[in-house]
């Protein structure tokens, strides 16, 4: 029999707050353990909870972002249970008023648009940590206790682990532009819990699904995925039943085990929290959050295969950045898409990858672009002349003009100073001259020598012209 995988996931972004969402305890990662706490991220008794507006801001804009619904009117709950990373004993979070509803997500897998709902999407505290390794025993780290996050639960529409990698890579291309998270993998700013059913291809009804909880890359999420719907496959052609069950997820043995049997809303006896007022969004504030939110990586991509016509690997390398995608848009107004485009994707993005920087902590600018794009266009330098600005255009104030006449690139196009070039270089190499007389092409070779005389100033396609004529006076 053939089957059908069924998948959702719920997706945990951290914010990029500065503080928390009910302190003002630092979030920055790294700090040594319990450093960042005060008495209400550490749950102590009577300590009272004030909610940082910011993070009732960025959770709208994402929401505005995948074309929810915004509750402008919602509220926190308390989601009970016990772990020794929570020290309230209760999650605060949201419960049957989100702060987002009914959403939608498109993406594209293998040339094919795809779209995933977002059931919701609700703001909610994170827990803290627990380090088992460093010593004898376990310590609990509460710097991440109270550290916001958003959750986006989806409908089950995903079917394989390439439409849950394409629909995660867009759920973190489009948090990088709204600036709301720092998608740092590595520090957990991204995870996601991920649930698994099957069914006979051709149903249309839900199998008994399986959680996976807490997995920490998307390489990852593709391998538990995979695993899950083999297990269960296996499981199902032995005869037997899938159990509505938690599984960890172990991505080093690549294998899962029983975390926890079925488990539902109502095991966390949710119920409004009595400390915390109701959240209203007022609808200037709701246009201002919307006014934030800028074209998305998907409409640019496909604007990039359109109206650009770049191939998919290049619109999705500069849509899936969005101050590359920025820059390339605003130096597209004045020059061809295509030349911006190969600066953007090559010397541009080696400059950065080496340097380990973004676009915004250089002095790169799209006018600066354009400038170089024109001048090469122009023939006033070469393109490898270009490559030679490039850093000081990264790096200092002046303008592009400035640095072609600092470091003396400018290309030599008069055609008279050429030709004296072209001449000498002919008259000092006899055995070229005679490989042409014998109907060899040495084109190549006289050019290089005339670059070389030239100190790499001479405009190549002058060099070129000079040369035939030249060659075909002898
Ligand atoms: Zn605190």
């Amino acid at each position: 029999m053939k089957y059908e995988a069924v998948i959702g996931l719920e997706v945990h972004a951290e914010l990029s707050t500065k503080s928390k969402i009910y302190c003002s305890c630092s979030t920055g990662f790294g700090a040594p353990i319990n450093t960042h706490t005060c008495p209400v991220c550490t749950g102590m008794p009577g300590a009272l909870p004030v909610l940082n507006k910011q993070v009732v801001h960025y959770a709208a804009k994402m929401g505005k972002a995948t074309g929810c619904t915004i509750n402008q009117l919602c509220k926190a709950d308390r989601k009970n249970y016990f772990y020794p990373d929570l020290p309230k004993a209760y999650q605060i979070s949201q419960f049957d008023v989100p702060i987002c509803e009914n959403g939608e997500v498109f993406f594209y897998v293998d040339g094919v648009k795809h779209s995933c709902r977002l059931e919701r999407i609700h703001f909610e505290e994170d827990a803290g940590k627990l380090l088992h390794d460093e010593i004898d025993g376990t310590i609990v780290d509460f710097n991440r206790c109270g550290v916001p996050l958003i959750e986006m639960v989806t409908r089950p529409d995903l079917h394989s682990s390439a439409e849950a990698k394409e629909f995660l890579e867009m759920i973190k291309t489009t948090l990088s532009y709204l600036d709301i998270c720092d998608c740092k993998m590595e520090e957990g700013s991204i995870r996601c819990d991920v649930n698994v059913s099957i069914r006979p291809e051709g149903s249309t009804e839900l199998g008994t699904r399986v959680e996976m909880k807490n997995i920490n890359t998307f390489s990852g999420a593709v391998r538990a995925i995979d695993y899950e719907i083999a297990r269960q496959i296996e499981v199902v052609e032995n005869g037997g039943e899938i159990q509505q069950e938690t599984r960890r997820w172990d991505d080093v043995k690549l294998k899962n085990t029983v975390m926890r049997t079925k488990e539902d809303a109502q095991d966390y006896r949710y119920f409004p929290d009595p400390d915390l007022i109701a959240v209203e969004i007022s609808d200037e504030w709701l246009h201002q959050i919307e006014s934030e939110v800028p074209e998305l990586p998907i409409t640019r991509y496909e604007r990039y295969l359109n109206e650009y016509g770049m191939t998919a690997m290049e619109a999705r390398l500069l849509s899936d950045s969005f101050e590359k995608a920025e820059l390339l848009d605003a130096a597209a107004k004045q020059v061809k898409p295509k030349a911006a485009a190969n600066w953007i994707l090559s010397d541009i993005s080696k400059y950065l990858n080496d340097k380990g920087v973004s676009l915004r902590e250089t002095k790169m600018t799209a006018d600066k672009l354009v400038a170089l794009v024109k001048l090469i266009e122009a023939g006033t330098i070469s393109g490898n002349a270009g490559k030679k600005v490039l850093p000081s255009m990264f790096e200092t104030d002046e303008t592009v003009e400035a640095i072609v006449d600092r470091m003396g690139l400018k290309q030599v196009s008069d055609e008279g100073a050429i030709l004296a070039i072209v001449q000498d270089v002919i008259a000092k190499n006899e055995k070229a001259v005679a490989d042409f007389k014998a109907g060899k092409n040495v084109t190549g070779f006289l050019v290089g020598q005339c670059m070389k005389a030239s100190k790499g100033q001479g405009n190549p396609q002058i060099i070129n012209k000079l040369i035939a004529s030249e060659l075909a006076k002898l």
